[in-house]
């Protein structure tokens, strides 16, 4: 199967791979075989890329990439009951053992045991066909397109945060960061009932169609302070939600800045090493701090989302490769263009 295997840090090619675990292609009574047909570029396949590892997952064996995907059902299995053949759809990329303790407790995404496309030693899925549970394949409405559909995977942690975050009507919202995650998150907190949510980034591009997406209120951090502008348009209150979105240890640090008293943070950008906040502009506001880790179970939400119109993520999707172009799709992801947000690869039908 030709798919995108990552070599070794910074070295990628597109060739047959034939060392896929054999548990994996066999088709399950419970499973599905799927046609890949979409798969976003992530920031997580791009840092594999550039730098072998994130925290304690190290690429040590050629790794396929990509883990945002959408697809059709090419063969279901013999208990399938949910899906068949010619179904569109797309899959959640994390399979936890159905029988670990964090699974029963509700919070499978943290279970140490779940097996997640693309992070080593798992393979993703820039391959033509993979087979995948049942249970983590969801099928799409006729009005949701592939490239919407694959990312659902992204938005899933956008609503994720929303939902830890308690958002109640009229909530003013912060989001720190306006690349794909930070994007999604401020969706999903319009959607989850903000009034209006500051964006702030230092690309101007990004910040533009950050603008374009509803009730946003772009903040370029390179000119102004992000607190003052929410302090004073909120009559010097601040906000009752602040996401971080952007893993900098810097925009951590001052997490609390804009934030209201009795507000909450949610920690949603990856941080490799220990970082510091300020306990105490936590302490005199009450803050609730909350840290996410993924999803657990949102792709169905994400999808009724998508179909009725409630979130629309099409404006994120700014550049779309061809397969054959995927080496070069990542060299201009690992760049971070100014402007891009979500790039895509399709592959051939
Ligand atoms: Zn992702």
């Amino acid at each position: 199967m030709k798919s995108l295997v990552l070599e070794k840090k910074e070295e990628l090619s597109l060739r047959d791979f034939a060392a896929i675990d054999h548990d994996e292609e066999v088709l399950g009574p419970r499973s599905v075989r799927i046609k890949l047909h979409t798969v976003g570029i992530c920031g997580s396949d791009v840092h594999y890329y550039t730098h072998g590892r994130i925290g304690p997952f190290v690429v040590n064996e050629p790794m396929i990439l990509g883990h945002e995907a959408s697809g059709v059902v090419l063969e279901t299995g013999s208990e399938v009951t949910t899906l068949k053949v010619g179904d569109r759809v797309c899959m959640e990329p994390g399979v936890p053992d159905p029988n670990s303790r964090a699974t029963r407790l509700g919070m499978y995404n943290v279970d140490p045991a779940v097996r997640f496309w693309a992070t080593p030693p798992v393979h993703g899925i820039l391959r033509p066909t993979c087979v995948h549970p049942e249970a983590f394949t969801f099928k799409l409405p006729d009005n949701v397109s592939f490239a919407e559909a694959a990312m659902v995977e992204p938005l899933a942690v956008g609503i994720h945060a929303a939902t830890k975050a308690r958002i109640k009507p009229g909530d003013i919202g912060v989001v720190l960061g306006a690349g794909p995650i930070g994007l999604v998150t401020a969706l999903s907190a319009l959607a989850a009932g903000c009034a209006r949510v500051f964006v702030t980034d230092l690309d101007d591009k990004k910040l533009e169609l950050a603008s374009g997406l509803g009730a946003i209120t772009p903040i370029n951090v390179t000119k102004q302070n992000a607190a003052d502008v929410v302090k004073r348009e909120t009559e010097g209150w601040g906000a009752e939600v602040v996401f971080e979105a952007t893993g900098s240890p810097k925009a951590a640090a001052q997490i609390f800045e804009p934030l209201a008293p009795g507000g909450c943070v949610v920690m949603i950008g990856g941080q490799p090493d220990p970082i510091s906040y300020d306990a105490g502009a936590a302490m005199v506001r009450e803050a609730r701090v909350e840290n996410i880790f993924r999803y657990a179970h949102v792709f169905p939400r994400c999808v009724a989302m998508l179909g009725s119109g409630a979130i629309d993520v099409k404006p994120l999707i700014t550049r779309t490769f061809d397969f054959e172009d995927s080496v070069r799709a990542f060299e201009i992801a690992a760049s971070a263009p100014s402007g891009d947000v979500k790039m895509q690869i399709e592959l051939p039908q």
